[in-house]
């Protein structure tokens, strides 16, 4: 798997003072409301379960399922296939945490949903954001990195399913990419 990676854009203590540093404006942040952490899967499963053992608040955590990316790199149809229950929305001042901002269509569409289901506050929480790539008028409130315009693996970020379990972040090799987008492994 280390072999796929052409180079490490982002090591495990990088990783980790990042986060340190959103959390603790974070902590600020939500001392004082009911706070639902919502979590878009599968990307920001890594990404979430460090960031909110770093903010000591009660919290509630609930999912969200978006698929974007199919086999390749581009984004695909937007898929939400998962949201919260009203009752863990209704009321609540939401986190919404993903893994990256790229096109910017996922968190623009589960933000609105969040609101409909009478949210109170509604603020994004991107591991990565790729401004570059943006397709729509959205921002993160709260982001760790920025990054070029690579394709992004490891730390929860995966490539046709894969690498979600390498411990930084990477970029790809471009021929693994390629051979896969061609039908190869
Ligand atoms: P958006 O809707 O902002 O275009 O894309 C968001 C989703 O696309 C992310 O949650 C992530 O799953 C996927 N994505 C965007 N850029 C990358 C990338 O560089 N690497 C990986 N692995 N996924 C990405
Ligand atoms: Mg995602």
């Amino acid at each position: 798997m280390h072999d796929d990676i052409d180079r490490i854009l982002l090591d495990e203590a990088r990783i980790i003072s990042g986060i340190d540093s959103i959390a603790a404006e974070l902590t600020e942040l939500y001392r004082n409301v009911d706070l639902t952490v919502v979590a878009v899967l599968k990307g920001s499963c890594v990404f979430v379960a460090d960031l909110i053992r770093r903010i000591p608040v009660p919290l509630q955590l609930a999912f969200a399922c978006a698929e974007s990316y199919r086999q390749g790199t581009e984004p695909g149809t937007l898929d939400l296939r998962l949201l919260p229950h009203g009752e863990e929305v209704a009321g609540q001042y939401v986190l919404l945490v993903d893994d990256i901002l790229d096109s910017g269509r996922t968190m623009e569409a589960i933000q609105k949903e969040l609101f409909d289901r009478g949210a109170l506050d509604v603020k994004t929480c991107a591991f990565l954001d790729k401004p570059v790539r943006r397709q729509v008028d959205i921002r993160a409130d709260f982001r760790c990195f920025e990054i070029e315009d690579v394709f992004a693996v490891g730390y929860g970020l995966d490539f046709a399913g894969k690498y979600r379990n390498l411990p930084y972040v990477g970029a790809l090799r471009p021929e693994v990419f390629n051979a896969s987008l061609s039908g190869g492994a």
